[in-house]
């Protein structure tokens, strides 16, 4: 990864680009951002621009020693740190990132941009719940105590520290006093689960929505959509890159099929039916099903739009204007509001591993409710 390889970005890679150039690296950094905004891929790119024997004026050289052994990602002083489930045979209590070091070299090669729900889908965590555990902390300190393999950085990046839970109090003192020429980056979506302890001792690299043009390119290049189709999904997916890139892999007609296919079952409200939808539902992977709702939100925040506005201000699509003329018959304002506000909270579930096939049959009924005017429970037990 390489800041080039990062679509726009232009203020937080300025940022980081002046720390090396100037020699002041923080040594400890918290890269804050909501999932999709390239928080992990800049981690990538700012740890190879450190590395790099002789970098250019603001990206890595690409034929170094240690870029060549960055490509692969077996740089013996860039250490990785992530959430964790048990992992084949190893008891939880001993597993640590290492264990699975092969598999998140892979990932990262092939996608920089990578979720949680992704990674634990890979993990095969099912409904385990992830963290990083005591042994892990021992570990870091362990090896960031150990000297340098060529007398250059030792660099941690440590994803997702909002799964350090109250181990996190382990890592303080080498927060406070890092070996020299050691850098640690946490990189981060939810600072509210973090440390208070820890994030004080972090500098705060906050970390933008990607820009709508910008988007709009890098999806032109990268997957071959007209600039008339890229545009569309970045107006979607207002600035959340992983969103898109799921949205390009799945023709978004399929959701707004899917979606309203799936409004029609909820307004009917058959238990039956609500069950075999759900069993289509179900072979979606996780981000899938997390994009598919991103879109449910576009569609709606579209809907509200399309009662005070004529199409033609509408980021839609021909089709989708059609589909909105038509939900007028069964949605007003305050459902469609009523229907935002449950799919929020199922973005937000979905974050937290709630348990997807409760949650999707309940709200299948509450949404059915909601269309039909009745009364309904605005706040499922799963949350
Ligand atoms: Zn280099």
């Amino acid at each position: 990864m390489y800041f080039k390889d990062i679509p726009g970005k232009k203020d937080e890679k300025q940022q980081l680009i002046q720390q090396v150039k100037l020699g002041k690296i923080p040594h400890a950094q918290l890269f804050l951002g909501k999932e999709g905004y390239g928080e992990l891929a800049l981690a990538l790119a700012f740890s190879r621009f450190i590395m790099c024997h002789s970098p250019e004026k603001d990206d890595a050289c690409g034929i170094c020693d240690a870029c060549k052994k960055i490509d692969h990602y077996m740089k013996p002083d860039l250490h990785f740190v992530y959430p964790m489930v048990k992992y084949k045979n190893l008891k939880r209590e001993d597993t640590i990132s290492n264990d699975a070091l092969q598999v998140w070299r892979k990932m990262i090669l092939e996608n920089p941009w990578l979720s949680l729900s992704q990674w634990l889908e890979v993990l095969e965590a099912d409904n385990s719940t992830p963290n990083i555990n005591v042994k892990e902390c021992n570990d870091i300190i362990h090896k960031l105590s150990l000297m340098a393999f060529d007398s250059g950085y030792k660099i941690l990046i440590l994803w997702l520290p909002e799964f350090l839970g109250k181990e996190g109090n382990r890592l303080l003192k080498l927060i406070e006093e890092p070996p020299d020429k050691t850098v640690l980056i946490f990189v981060s979506h939810h600072v509210e689960g973090i440390l208070p302890t820890l994030i004080s001792r972090c500098q705060i690299l906050r970390v933008s929505p990607f820009d709508r043009d910008e988007m709009t390119d890098f999806l032109q290049q990268k997957f071959n959509v007209s600039q008339k189709r890229a545009m569309e999904i970045s107006n979607m997916c207002a600035g959340n890159l992983l969103n898109a890139i799921s949205v390009c892999n799945h023709d978004t007609k399929d959701y707004s099929d899917m979606l309203i296919s799936w409004f029609r079952i909820a307004y009917g409200g058959n238990p039956v039916t609500i069950q075999e939808w759900y069993l289509g539902f179900e072979q979606l992977s996780k981000n899938e099903k997390m994009a598919f709702i991103e879109y449910g939100l576009h569609f709606l925040r579209q809907f509200v739009l399309f009662q005070f506005n004529s199409t033609e201000s509408l980021q839609s699509t021909d089709q989708e204007k059609e589909t909105l003329q038509k939900m007028q018959k069964v949605l007003d304002i305050k459902k469609a509001e009523a229907i935002i506000s449950v799919f929020d909270r199922q973005l937000m579930a979905m974050q937290r591993n709630a348990n997807l096939k409760i949650m999707f049959l309940t709200d299948t009924l509450t949404i059915g409710d909601i269309m039909n005017g009745k009364e309904y429970v605005s706040l499922p037990s799963y949350y």
